[in-house]
């Protein structure tokens, strides 16, 4: 069998999804292509979409700025999706699709990988700074996790209580505006950004100031291009624990190969040659 997979989104000429599922399809022995599929503002989503179905696509990931607009689309939505309300995979099982969401799960296990500790207390104070599809999977990953605390800061506040109201029984959570995450931060133990603050070619931007951030808590940024942000590189330079965002995309990216293929590839040395990778950008 050949596989069809692929990437929409945009701007996606950068992707590394390309590199990292080529990399699966050569280390599982399966045959197949992962495209990109640009589909500009301009275009016609609606139509773009038709094209994609009638093309029989095995199955394919939904990146920025499509992750929400594509519900309408699909055929049915597994829990973590609906209860995310963002889809980042999407698999055709006989003609149909089905949404997935795979970040918050990829998310967490990197982060488990390298901080154990943090799922060990559930009474983590965990501060997640962003409030659009990414902070949705990771905050909602974090509760299957059983974690507790955690407060959402955003410039728009609104968006971070959307995403609170969708919190579970015996969650504490709280919102914040961002200049008031930045007096408090003091009092987290692990710190996440999922803002696109620093992305390059804007790696100049930090999202808040860390000025009252404690040595020995976790700060943990989930943008791979630069591997290390200028938040990161800030909160290293004040004693943290830093966490990149490489092993989220490629974590995600294997629970989605795994969702197509029904192949769960051991990641081995990918997730070195993928930093390797990263920091040779
Ligand atoms: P999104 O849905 O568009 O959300 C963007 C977030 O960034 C919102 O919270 C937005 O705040 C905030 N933001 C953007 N520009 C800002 C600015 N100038 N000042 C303050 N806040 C700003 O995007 P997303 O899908 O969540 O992705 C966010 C980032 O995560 C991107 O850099 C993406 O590359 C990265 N990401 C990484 C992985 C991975 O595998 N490592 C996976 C997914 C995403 P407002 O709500 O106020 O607009």
């Amino acid at each position: 069998m050949q596989f069809r997979l692929g990437l929409i989104g945009h701007p996606i000429q950068h992707s590394l999804s390309p590199w990292i599922h080529n990399q699966f399809l050569e280390k599982s022995g399966l045959t197949g292509t992962y495209s990109l599929i640009e589909i500009t503002p301009e275009d016609s989503f609606t139509r773009e979409l038709e094209k994609l179905k009638s093309s029989g696509l095995h199955g394919f990931n939904v990146t920025v700025p499509y992750k929400q607009k594509i519900i309408p689309y699909l055929d049915q939505l597994e829990w973590k999706a609906e209860v995310t309300g963002a889809v980042n995979t999407v698999v055709n099982q006989n003609g149909k699709w089905v949404g997935y969401n795979t970040d918050g799960t990829g998310y967490v296990r990197g982060l488990k990988e390298q901080h154990p500790s943090v799922f060990e207390d559930t009474a983590c104070k965990v501060l997640i700074i962003g409030a659009g599809g990414a902070a949705r999977g990771v905050y909602q990953a974090l509760i299957a996790e059983g974690l507790s605390n955690i407060d959402i800061a955003n410039r728009t506040t609104v968006s971070a209580e959307a995403i609170a109201q969708k919190g579970s029984d015996g969650v504490q959570t709280n919102v914040l505006g961002l200049q008031e995450a930045e007096e408090v931060l003091g009092h987290y133990n692990l710190i996440i950004q999922t803002t696109a603050v620093g992305m390059k070619p804007n790696t100049e931007e930090q999202i808040i100031s860390l000025e009252q951030l404690n040595e020995g808590s976790i700060v943990s940024d989930i943008i791979y291009q630069p591997l290390t942000t200028k938040f990161l590189q800030t909160a290293r330079r004040k004693g943290a624990h830093v966490h990149y965002g490489h092993t989220m995309l490629l974590y995600q990216a294997q629970y989605a190969f795994q969702l197509w293929t029904s192949y769960n590839i051991p990641i081995g040395d990918l997730k070195q040659q993928l930093k390797t990778l990263l920091e040779g950008r």
